[in-house]
């Protein structure tokens, strides 16, 4: 594959330092093609062709941009299949995920958020015998970072409402997952989009992550990505008063309650736990059940869990590929090696040496799913993200218990509540402190999607 290349007013650049590093597929260890390492020279490039574009792109019309957005979406579209196998094999995840994960909704993104600006009407409100009117104006040029578990699902999330609002761009994606952003790149380039108004730059996160939030002439930062880095990042940005969005860790509980009906739940849970190897920031890694159904419940997730086909990525049959590299596999494995240590017991899975995964290569980045038994609540494995496919499993002998287990961790981004009760179910949701939560489904947020 060809080196990945900065993006920067319209042409593709080496790093004006002339470095690189290497992008790897975590399937094999074997290094995909190298990426331009960029540092604050390229941000700054980029920066200055955002800037240079901010007037005519924020001069634009809404229609016109709409137009954009629905020309980006049918051109992605049209390769949603190269999206699939590029992230693929980027991230170490099935094919089949890919296909109707990362590159349907990477489309289904730059489609919704045309669509949304076509409904929204124009605000207008009158007050004390004025009349107010809400006009919707560009920021400017905007720094865009993104992680490594879903590239251009996410990338393309902030990029589509960006541009929409008449903004202009500097991107960076993850440096371990730079395939799919610059194929954006590649498809706006191809699409005669503006030069200067997207501008991708690769590279570390505090070569050019931290250039980004820096820059004096970048007005808002939107970041995914794990705490501790938001943590940095608004350390920088809040004394210069940039706008910020953050999206962050998290360690969500999956609240079972006694009614709930297994046999129906087990794919939703199963699916909340493991999906893309547990690496979804939404993922449930806590699951609270009810002590009456506890001993059942192991039973059929354990076989349940057990069934999941683990595999080689490119394989359409396989459900679970690998983790993102073999740094996070030996930091996920530290996480089951803690649990065992702070008194758990291991129900399904293991680390690579205890539960290998066969009939793949050794040099990929491979785990079993598992689950952990008999662990305190409040213990570090059950408190901490560990961002791969290992799950808690913790019982709770009345609902009030359940909702203190559940609210007992630092994070608060997403949670699932099953039960036979859909009222009970809301009732439940309601006292969980936590930005999201699913009642008898996961991760639902399209129309028609799955779910009860
Ligand atoms: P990360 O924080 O290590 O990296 C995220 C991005 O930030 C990368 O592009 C990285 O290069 C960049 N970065 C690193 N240091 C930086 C700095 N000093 N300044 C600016 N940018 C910097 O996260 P990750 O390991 O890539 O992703 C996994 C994490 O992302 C998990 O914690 C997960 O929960 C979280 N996540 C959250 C959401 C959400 O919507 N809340 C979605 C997906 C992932």
């Amino acid at each position: 594959m060809k080196p990945v290349l900065n993006y920067i007013n319209g042409a593709f650049h080496p790093a004006l330092s002339g470095q690189t590093l290497e992008t790897v597929n975590p399937a094999t260890g074997e290094v995909i093609t190298t990426v331009a390492r960029s540092n604050a020279d390229d941000v700054a490039a980029a920066t200055a062709a955002a800037n240079e574009a901010a007037t005519s792109w924020g001069a634009t019309t809404m229609e016109e941009r709409i137009a954009w957005l629905e020309r980006i979406a049918d051109a992605l579209e049209a390769e949603a299949e190269t999206i699939a196998q590029l992230e693929s094999l980027d991230t170490g995840k099935p094919i089949a995920l890919a296909r109707k994960v990362d590159a349907a909704r990477s489309v289904a993104n730059f489609r919704f958020f045309a669509t949304y600006a076509k409904e929204q009407p124009e605000v207008t409100f009158a007050d004390h015998g004025a009349v107010n009117h809400v006009h919707r104006s560009p920021v400017g040029v905007v720094g865009l970072i993104t992680p490594w578990n879903l590239p251009l699902y996410l990338l393309s999330w902030k990029v589509a409402p960006a541009l929409l609002m008449g903004n202009t761009i500097v991107a960076k994606p993850s440096e371990l997952t730079p395939l799919t952003a610059d194929f954006l790149a590649k498809s706006l380039d191809r699409l005669d989009f503006p030069p200067g108004v997207f501008n991708l730059v690769h590279g570390y996160g505090p070569e050019v992550g931290q250039a980004i939030v820096e820059h004096p002439i970048i007005r808002a930062i939107s970041f995914t990505g794990g705490t501790a880095t938001g943590k940095i990042v608004a350390a920088t940005a809040a004394p210069m008063f940039k706008k910020l969005s953050l999206e962050l860790g998290g360690k969500n509980a999956t609240v079972i309650l006694d009614d709930a009906p297994l046999d129906d739940i087990m794919d939703g849970l199963v699916r909340a736990s493991f999906t893309n190897s547990g690496q979804v920031c939404l993922c449930g890694s806590r699951v609270l059940v009810d002590s009456k159904i506890h001993d059942v419940f192991i039973t059929k997730f354990v076989n349940a869990v057990e069934a999941l086909q683990v595999g080689d990525p490119s394989l359409e049959a396989t459900q679970m590929g690998t983790v993102i590299s073999k740094d996070h596999q030996a930091k996920v494995e530290s996480y089951i090696r803690l649990g065992l240590e702070e008194g758990g017991t291991l129900l399904t899975g293991g680390t690579s040496e205890t539960a290998p995964v066969t009939g793949v290569s050794q040099e990929g980045a491979f785990l079993r799913p598992t689950v952990i038994g008999g662990l305190d609540a409040a213990c570090q494995t059950a408190t901490e993200e560990i961002f791969g496919p290992v799950v808690t499993v913790h019982a709770f002998s009345s609902e009030d218990e359940a909702v203190t287990m559940a609210n007992a961790t630092e994070y608060g981004l997403a949670g699932s509540v099953w039960t036979a009760d859909v009222e009970r179910g809301h009732a439940f949701a309601k006292r969980m402190e936590t930005g999201i939560v699913w009642v008898n489904t996961w991760l639902n947020r399209e129309k028609g999607g799955r779910g009860r």
